[in-house]
């Protein structure tokens, strides 16, 4: 089954295709060019950076660690509409799984409105929170997830300062 290029979300249905990557949807595939300008950063600095953040506190709470990319899956309805997403952050475990929580009882409340596919992904990201609360990444290492997300903060860094020279 196909994955997302940039987050990695198995694809069920639709997507986005550029050249021979396929992506979730639009924000995906914006997020992937810059993953691209991203695989030019050294190894050493992106890896130096990434164990900063792992071994830091939370960004969202600022308790202890260790930190790496936690994604939520939440999914809402409007009669004939409905719309999922795939939302990574990049927190401690207490938060990522407070946050599979949450979109997993948003989806509860708000996903099944809409056919037919509010009856089709409600179950299906209900159970990838529930699932993933279980198994989050590892604390002892960095996943590949957590070294992805911040070789896209240091380009999008470096982008940026290249823009404002
Ligand atoms: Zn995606
Ligand atoms: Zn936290």
């Amino acid at each position: 089954m196909a994955r997302c290029a940039y987050c990695d979300t198995t694809i069920l249905f639709g997507g986005k295709s550029q050249g021979d990557r396929r992506y979730c949807n639009n924000t995906c595939m914006a997020n992937g060019a810059m993953a691209q300008a991203a695989a030019q950063l050294s190894d050493a600095d992106v890896r130096y950076h990434v164990t900063l953040v792992h071994r830091g506190n939370c960004p969202q709470c600022s308790g202890q660690g260790p930190v790496d990319v936690h994604t939520s899956h939440r999914v809402w309805s409007a009669v004939l509409m409905t719309q999922w997403s795939s939302r990574p952050i990049i927190s401690c475990q207490r938060c990522g799984n407070k946050r599979k929580l949450g979109d997993a009882a948003f989806s509860l409340v708000l996903g099944w409105w809409g056919f037919p596919w509010g009856l089709v992904m409600t179950p299906v990201q209900v159970v990838r929170n529930i699932a993933g609360a279980f198994s989050g990444p590892k604390p002892d290492v960095p996943s590949d997830a957590l070294e992805k997300q911040m070789r896209l903060r240091l380009a999008a860094h470096l982008l940026s300062r290249q823009q404002g020279d």
